[in-house]
């Protein structure tokens, strides 16, 4: 014997908060450590989309050996090619001047108000986070994600804020060391994206 009620099944559809990350930094040039970067997050955060954004000039960089704003887009713009759901951002480039992080989480935070925001930063610059521009309301408005890189320690995050630390693939490349080997004439395939690498080779700009 059955129950005798009709019982219909309702599916409640319940969106899905997005998840977004963002990742700054100088990108002079990128390189693979970059992309391993942006490899882990998509993975161990599950992104929606990820959004490289390169400074135009970083608070805490000198702006000796900055490559042109111009080149520096154009080689993230080729490495990026291919990889769905990364995007280069270039509205600090636009917006000119010192780029400060909180200008650009801002308007992240304004575009995409329930979205889940993770900055992602690599391990060499937690110590510093207290000292970024409107520290506070950074804290308020970004988890940060901090990625391992050798060499460097992995400890706490400083208070206000919130961070996760990903697994990643730890590989210790900067971009010091590639404009130090384009400097000495050394190549740097290996270390940038063959195409990064070739574009590098043709401009010559970091001799
Ligand atoms: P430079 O050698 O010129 O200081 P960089 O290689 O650190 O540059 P940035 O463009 O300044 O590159 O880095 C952007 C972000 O990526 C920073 O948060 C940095 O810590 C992180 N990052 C860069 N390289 C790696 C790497 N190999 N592993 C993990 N994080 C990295």
């Amino acid at each position: 014997m059955g129950f005798g009620v009709a019982y219909r099944e309702r599916v409640i559809q319940i969106p899905r908060v997005q998840r977004l990350g963002l990742f700054g930094g100088s990108f002079n040039p990128v390189h693979l450590g970059h992309l391993l970067v942006a490899r882990a997050a998509m993975e161990e955060l599950i992104l929606d989309r990820l959004f490289f954004i390169p400074a135009s000039q970083s608070p805490f960089k000198p702006v000796v050996e900055l490559a042109p704003a111009v080149d520096r887009l154009r080689w993230l713009r080729l490495a990026l090619a291919g990889w769905t759901r990364c995007e280069v951002d270039d509205q600090e480039i636009r917006r000119g001047g010192v780029s400060y992080t909180i200008d650009t989480v801002r308007e992240y935070a304004r575009r995409f108000p329930r979205a889940w925001l993770g900055y992602l930063i690599g391990a060499d610059h937690v110590a510093q986070l207290p000292k970024w521009r409107a520290a506070d309301e950074l804290a308020g408005l970004v988890e940060m994600v901090v990625i391992p890189r050798p060499g460097e320690a992995l400890g706490g995050v400083p208070a206000p804020f919130r961070a996760r630390q990903l697994r990643g693939f730890p590989l210790g490349v900067s971009a010091s060391q590639v404009r130090e080997r384009l400097k000495a004439g050394q190549p740097v395939d290996g270390l940038v994206p063959a195409a990064v690498a070739e574009a590098l080779r043709n401009n010559r700009l970091y001799l």
